[in-house]
């Protein structure tokens, strides 16, 4: 997915300052972003956030459905080509299907369950579509991870893992998408200590084993999930902090919880871009532009994305959450 805002802010993210050294519960309600075109699909995004730019690696969270995409008129997702430097993307789905299509060559059809997960390092490109034959409902979520400086211009690479492992554990099915959780582990390619897993709360809950050195949050996917006893509506993330080794979740519903090493990095993000610096930002925007450094995306009906123009005064460095 990408960042279609016409006119989408710099953002400064990163370093240890703002990280709650101790449990907290701050619940971030999400704004609204049209992704774009006259059908176009809404959006919650709630990373980054005002009142939160990071959690660990993860610097982009976005929620969308459920959606009818199955009448007349109802396009439902159509990403053109368009560039991303400096991250991970995660694709994950409850309902529906996603077409990827990439400059290093992959096609993949993305179903519930399953994680396509594109490493742009260096500089790649992709599209996302609905495909023509559909489930009428889309519902899912996007997120980016920032890499590390020593892996931030790896060489981009896409994979699809549909072998996810899957613990339940008292009322929670918990299907682990990046790193380890209970016990079990994703063989999705990691570049920070991170986690993100599904977690389907049923029965009477149950409780997950967390790592107090982490921070973490838990995205809702509907209404019915409480997390460590508040009630989390849909779309919302609720940031919980560091110091955590356990973490009550009951209710009913299905939730996404993400959590990381703090990213201890400061970068910078603008666009579909994570940089270091605003003259990364300035680089990578320049090169799309040009025709360069990005691959092509073949496949895909229409042409690719305009870099947006530049804010017209460059960052001004920030702290992690404001
Ligand atoms: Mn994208």
């Amino acid at each position: 997915m990408s960042n279609l805002e016409p006119d989408p802010t710099e953002a400064s993210c990163g370093g240890r300052a703002d990280v709650a050294t101790v449990p907290v519960h701050d619940v971030l309600i999400g704004r609204d972003v049209v992704l774009g075109g006259p059908r176009g699909m809404s959006v919650t995004r709630t990373l980054p956030h005002r009142d939160r730019r990071m959690v660990g690696a993860w610097c982009f969270v976005d929620h969308y459905g459920p959606e009818d995409i199955g009448s007349v008129g109802t396009g439902g997702m159509r990403v053109p080509p368009h560039p991303h430097i400096g991250l991970q993307t995660v694709s994950w789905l409850v309902r529906g299907e996603v077409l990827h299509r990439d400059s290093v060559g992959s096609e993949q059809l993305i179903e519930p369950g399953q994680l396509n997960l594109m490493t742009a390092g260096a500089g790649i490109s992709h599209s996302e579509e609905s495909p023509p034959e559909r489930t009428p409902v889309l519902h899912g979520a996007q997120l980016w991870g920032a890499l590390p400086a020593e892996a931030r211009a790896v060489a981009p690479a896409f994979a699809h893992h549909s072998d996810l492992p899957v613990v339940a554990r008292d009322g929670l099915t918990v299907t682990v998408v990046m790193g380890t959780l209970e016990g079990a582990t994703s063989p999705a390619r990691t570049y920070t200590p991170l986690v993100a897993a599904e977690v389907l709360i049923g029965g009477d809950g149950g409780t997950l084993t967390l790592r107090p050195d982490f921070e973490y949050a838990v995205l809702a996917f509907e209404d019915g999930p409480v997390v460590d006893g508040r009630p989390l509506p849909a779309g919302a993330l609720a940031y919980l902090g560091t110091g955590r080794t356990a973490l009550p979740l009951s209710g009913a519903g299905r939730t996404l919880l993400l959590g990381g090493e703090p990213f201890e990095e400061q970068i910078v993000m603008w666009w579909n871009f994570v940089g270091r610096s605003h003259d990364d930002v300035v680089v990578a925007r320049t090169d799309w532009e040009a025709g360069r450094g990005f691959g092509t995306v073949t496949g895909f009906d229409g042409p690719p994305l305009h870099a947006p123009e530049l804010p017209a005064t460059p960052l001004k460095p920030r702290g992690r959450t404001r």
